[in-house]
């Protein structure tokens, strides 16, 4: 491997300064100056590694893979052994790694087996100024941690924005170094007026640079995967329509998080002479990734967003327009090795007024669950959970709505202390809803179906995707002779798929044959693998699959693994509120989200009704509020979570921070507010149900006439 002179080696006495004199030290750098692959080298090289690993936190898997990757290469090792790295149900270290990459997820539960993290004599949070929710609480950990560890530990905080002094003063005023970066100049272009489409914008916007502009690749920000393909096959299209030697050739090539690794390194690899190529990125490429080459960006001004609404517990994924960091991060992508172009699809007036000066950190726009269950068993004496130390503060409100949800599956008690069950559920690394299903279902002696649920729930999507929408969709699924689910949902259709599939012996064209993808099957068999070793501690038992013979051993089974699920998803119930034409508009909870169009078909009752209540996986908000992955539950397994809902206080839960009065949250809109499960039916509701009833009886009268 050539030696590599980035400008962050440039300065690598100043940080070995400033790393040497300083327990944290906070270092500014372009996207592409060499933080990411080259720190933790300078930190090996100068013998930091002697008394104990460098982690490196990243806030994407992706990155953490691929980086890992080069930094082995660069330092000619194999990875695994120097260099490694370490993703949630990945672990590729060993006695010898001393430069480990990881998650920042990873990192936050090595906390719980050693809250010191002793392993780590150097710990960077790199990539800082994403602001993803594992390092904005790492952030205030490493604060605390700082003082215990003074003597031996250092930390560095990295990131490629200008907020360096927002971060030093959160660190007791460390020192900031900035490494100026090596940027050419990039002219910034507007468009007159937002267009109609801006995949079509983008789209032409690349074929005209590509026929028209001197050699340079051209990186393109699309907002996700499904924009991404679109916009790949149409560029391919255009391309191959253009007069042959009309101009230079072009590779097309997508970059996002769910590309399999193989295609990932692609985007790294030398093209021929005469050859251009055009990545289609996520904000992936703003300033995680860095690819080389790139002297025109494409900036549509839009990216993907998840946004959680504590007051009614819904997730939705919006397209959103980008902040001006953003927009700065993307047009410098052009100026990295020469002088570049940036073409904003949007008017300066809409760059000047109307984006937002910074993104939304995470923090303030996703369910606090998972963190608060983490911050409650790290038994920190002086953790208290409405009054931790965050850079910036998440709204009282979503901290309290995880304080509920926690109280709901039993992760912490009346008195908001974290109970036996809420600590084996932080151990998991799985989502809280999921390890409390797990746990319950350990009680409940179905464990096994159960762990196969979590794996297959684990993967993106195990079905191959079609390019029709929805409702073919879910034609095809059922004419592809998968498994119906016994009519009890998703989670259990789930469940017999991958029973099938085990006693095809894990057949790879029995994937295919089905519509599977064989990528997430193989890793939904790896998560089981790995998930069950994980409960084997508590449990002592085998976990192997186990398919049950006759259809009512079957049918009590699926029963009890629907009750260990209702345990788990207590905070994700809804109530059916009417009946319309078919199961697809069936409508749930108050605020009538519909059961999205792929869900597999529910059981009606023999009054032609279908379940009173169903959990849900998710409760997303796109074109319309939509539940996505349900499973049917009983009424009598309900009750007792209403009765919970009934008597708790939240004054209590937080650690008796604050009493009910000081939030001044008058009780009965405590248990109303986001309750999932709505205590009573209003008698309004009931005569609606009751109506839809004799409506439907009346229709199935009018059939049998027929
Ligand atoms: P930073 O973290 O400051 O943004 P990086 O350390 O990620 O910078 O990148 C430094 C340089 O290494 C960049 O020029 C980038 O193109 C190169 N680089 C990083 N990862 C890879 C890779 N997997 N393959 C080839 N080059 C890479
Ligand atoms: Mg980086």
């Amino acid at each position: 491997m050539e030696k590599i002179q980035l400008p962050i080696n440039e300065y690598e006495n100043e940080i070995l300064k400033a790393v040497t004199h300083n327990s944290i030290v906070v270092i500014i750098g372009e996207t592409g100056s060499g933080k990411t692959t080259q720190l933790s080298q300078i930190m090996h090289r100068h013998g930091f590694t002697k008394s104990g690993r460098v982690g490196i936190t990243q806030p994407r898997r992706v990155a953490a893979v691929s980086v890992s990757r080069r930094v082995a290469s660069e330092m000619g090792v194999r990875i695994g052994e120097e260099v490694g790295y370490s993703i949630r149900f990945e672990d590729r270290t060993s006695d010898r790694t001393c430069i480990k990459y990881l998650t920042d997820g990873c990192l936050l539960r090595e906390c719980l087996s050693d809250p010191e993290l002793r392993q780590y004599a150097v710990i960077i949070l790199d990539e800082a100024h994403e602001r993803s929710l594992n390092t904005d609480i790492l952030l205030g950990l490493m604060k605390k941690l700082v003082r215990r560890r003074s003597q031996d530990l250092k930390v560095i905080i990295t990131s490629a924005t200008l907020d360096g002094d927002k971060f030093s003063s959160f660190f007791f005023k460390c020192p900031v170094l900035n490494i100026p970066g090596k940027l050419f100049p990039v002219e910034i272009l507007y468009s007159m007026e937002r267009p109609a489409s801006y995949r079509e914008s983008a789209l032409q916007t690349a074929i005209d640079l590509h026929t028209q502009q001197p050699p340079g690749d051209i990186l393109l920000f699309m907002t996700g995967q499904d924009d991404i393909d679109k916009t790949v096959s149409k560029l391919e299209e255009r391309i191959r329509s253009l007069d042959e030697g009309s101009c230079m050739d072009a590779i097309i090539l997508p970059l996002h998080g769910s590309l399999p690794p193989e295609m990932q390194v692609r985007v790294f690899m030398q093209v021929p002479p005469n050859c251009r190529r055009i990545i289609v990125a996520t904000n992936i490429a703003e300033t995680s990734l860095t690819v080389d080459g790139v002297v025109y960006v494409i900036d549509p001004g839009f990216v993907k967003q998840r946004q959680y609404n504590p007051g009614t517990g819904m997730y939705s994924l919006d397209v959103v327009q980008i902040s001006r960091v953003q927009a700065d991060q993307r047009a410098g992508r052009a100026g990295r090795t020469r002088p570049g172009k940036c073409y904003r699809l949007y008017p300066f007036s809409v760059y000047e007024h109307e984006l937002l000066e910074a993104t939304i950190p995470e923090i303030q726009r996703s369910s606090l669950a998972s963190a608060v269950l983490h911050l409650k068993s790290l038994d920190l004496p002086d953790i208290d959970v409405l009054k931790f130390d965050f850079l910036d503060q998440p709204s009282r409100e979503s901290l309290e709505d995880a304080l509920k949800q926690l109280y709901l599956i039993d992760a912490i008690d009346d008195d908001g202390l974290i109970t036996k069950i809420g600590r084996q559920m932080a151990e998991l690394p799985l989502e809280p809803s999921l390890a409390r299903a797990l746990i319950a279902a350990n009680d409940l002696e179905c464990l096994s179906q159960c762990l196969t649920v979590a794996a297959m729930l684990s993967c993106e999507n195990v079905f191959t995707p079609t390019s029709s929408k929805g409702a073919s969709k879910k034609r095809e699924r059922v004419d592809l002779n998968l498994p119906d689910g016994s009519g009890m949902g998703d989670h259990i259709q789930l469940l017999e798929i991958y029973e099938e599939w085990h006693q095809n012996h894990y057949d790879v064209e029995w994937c295919k044959n089905h519509g599977l993808q064989v990528r997430s099957m193989m890793f939904a068999k790896d998560v089981r693998q790995q998930l069950s070793s994980l409960m084997y501690k508590i449990t002592k038992e085998s976990l192997d699959v186990m398919t049950k013979e006759s259809f009512r051993e079957k049918r009590i089974m699926i029963r009890k693994l629907r009750k260990a699920l209702c345990v788990g998803f207590a905070n994700r119930l809804a109530q059916r509120m009417e009946r319309h034409n078919g199961y697809r508009t069936l409508c749930y909870k108050a605020q009538l989200v519909q059961v999205h169009p792929t869900a597999c078909p529910l059981e009606v009752d023999d009054d032609g009704l279908y379940p009173e209540y169903v959990l849900y996986n998710e409760l997303l908000v796109t074109s319309r509020p939509y539940i996505r992955n349900l499973c049917s539950v009983e009424a009598s397994w309900v009750k007792p979570i209403w009765a919970k809902l009934q008597h708790f206080d939240i004054g209590k839960l937080s650690g008796r921070a604050l009493s009910t009065e000081e939030l001044n949250i008058p009780t009965q809109e405590v248990t109303n507010c986001s309750a999932t499960v709505t205590p009573k039916l209003s008698e309004n509701r009931e005569n609606i149900i009751q109506s839809a009833r004799e409506r439907f009886l009346a229709r199935k009268q009018l059939k049998v006439k027929k």
